[in-house]
């Protein structure tokens, strides 16, 4: 696993090591922090930190623990995320981590485990974790990683240490994205990845630029064609909850339009587009249309795969 400190992480990494440094460190830590934001590589920084044999605030890098931990094979470490991207984090894999966090540690030492994308449990698994962060086992430590704390259970929230890091400002963004491609980036890729410096630099990297400009320019010609249904279903499932969240974010910039605003706009660098699709689609059909594609986001990480293009194509149908 990936261990890092990014430059807008190093606050909260100082009152980490300070509280390290004080054996005051919580039993469980929350990490409130957007997809892409370098929060893996944080929280597992910490996580390496506390199994480390000779570190306090820092790892060594050489002690038996760090050497495990960097080949994925430390015993005392364990990683609990989504079965795969999107989905919930099921109650029988947080049974097998309560079980887990009560066993003895195998280096004789402390013990973490650490839950990605701890907002996508569901109510039995969010309440099984309760009650292990309710009657912490000793030794063991818990890092919840979550993109808000909204979402997730009140009960688990209030019985963590919790964290909220600032992302910098867009502009310096940009600037640490441009540096690390030795390329220019437009603007409005940043906030299409809500400001999340690791995310918008794979945006680039995975060449979802010209995916992004392709589904746009396809929704485009389908609203103001309605030609095209069956090639425009096709590229929204092949890009998966990303075509969704893209569109999303395109229907709230239209509307913003039509209600004659220009401010905070996502697509600020596809003003044309965005234009185009506001004068083919009346502002009612905007706003329905974006209320039902929320819903058919969430529709969509809960159901099985099998009518996904279904479900998609029925949702484009009703532009018309
Ligand atoms: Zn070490």
């Amino acid at each position: 696993m990936q261990v890092n400190v990014y430059p807008w992480q190093h606050d909260t990494w100082q009152h980490w090591q300070k509280l390290l440094g004080q054996d005051r460190l919580h039993h469980a830590v929350l990490l409130a922090s957007p997809k892409g934001s370098g929060r893996i590589a944080l929280t597992a920084m910490l996580a390496k930190t506390i199994l480390c044999k000779n570190g306090v605030a820092e790892p060594c890098g050489v002690c038996h623990s760090c050497k495990l931990f960097d080949a994925d094979t430390h015993p005392d470490f364990h990683l609990l995320k989504p079965e795969a991207e999107g989905k919930q984090i099921g109650v029988d894999a947080v049974r097998k981590v309560n079980q887990y966090a009560w066993e003895t540690s195998q280096l004789g030492g402390q013990r973490v485990i650490l839950i990605q994308d701890a907002d996508r449990m569901g109510e039995a698994a969010a309440n099984a974790v309760l009650k292990t962060l309710e009657e912490p086992p000793s030794n063991c430590h818990f890092i919840l990683l979550a993109a808000s704390m909204d979402t997730m259970l009140p009960t688990v929230v209030s019985r963590c240490n919790k964290w909220k890091p600032k992302l910098p400002q867009e502009s310096v963004v940009k600037r640490w994205v441009e540096a690390e491609l030795f390329d220019s980036v437009p603007l409005q890729v940043i906030r299409i990845n809500r400001g999340a410096p690791l995310a918008a630099k794979a945006f680039v990297e995975s060449g979802s630029l010209g995916a992004h400009e392709g589904l746009l320019d396809a929704f485009s010609g389908y609203v103001t064609t309605k030609q095209g249904l069956f090639t425009l279903t096709e590229k929204l499932i092949k890009s998966g909850n990303d075509g969704l969240q893209w569109l999303s974010f395109l229907l709230l910039d239209v509307m913003k339009l039509q209600q004659g605003t220009q401010e905070g706009l996502v697509h600020c660098e596809s003003l044309p587009l965005v234009e185009k699709i506001g004068r083919a689609v009346s502002a009612s059909v905007v706003m329905r249309q974006l209320t039902a594609l929320n819903k058919l986001k969430s529709d969509l990480v809960r159901s099985t795969g099998l009518n996904n293009e279904l479900m998609v194509s029925r949702w484009l149908s009703d532009f018309q």
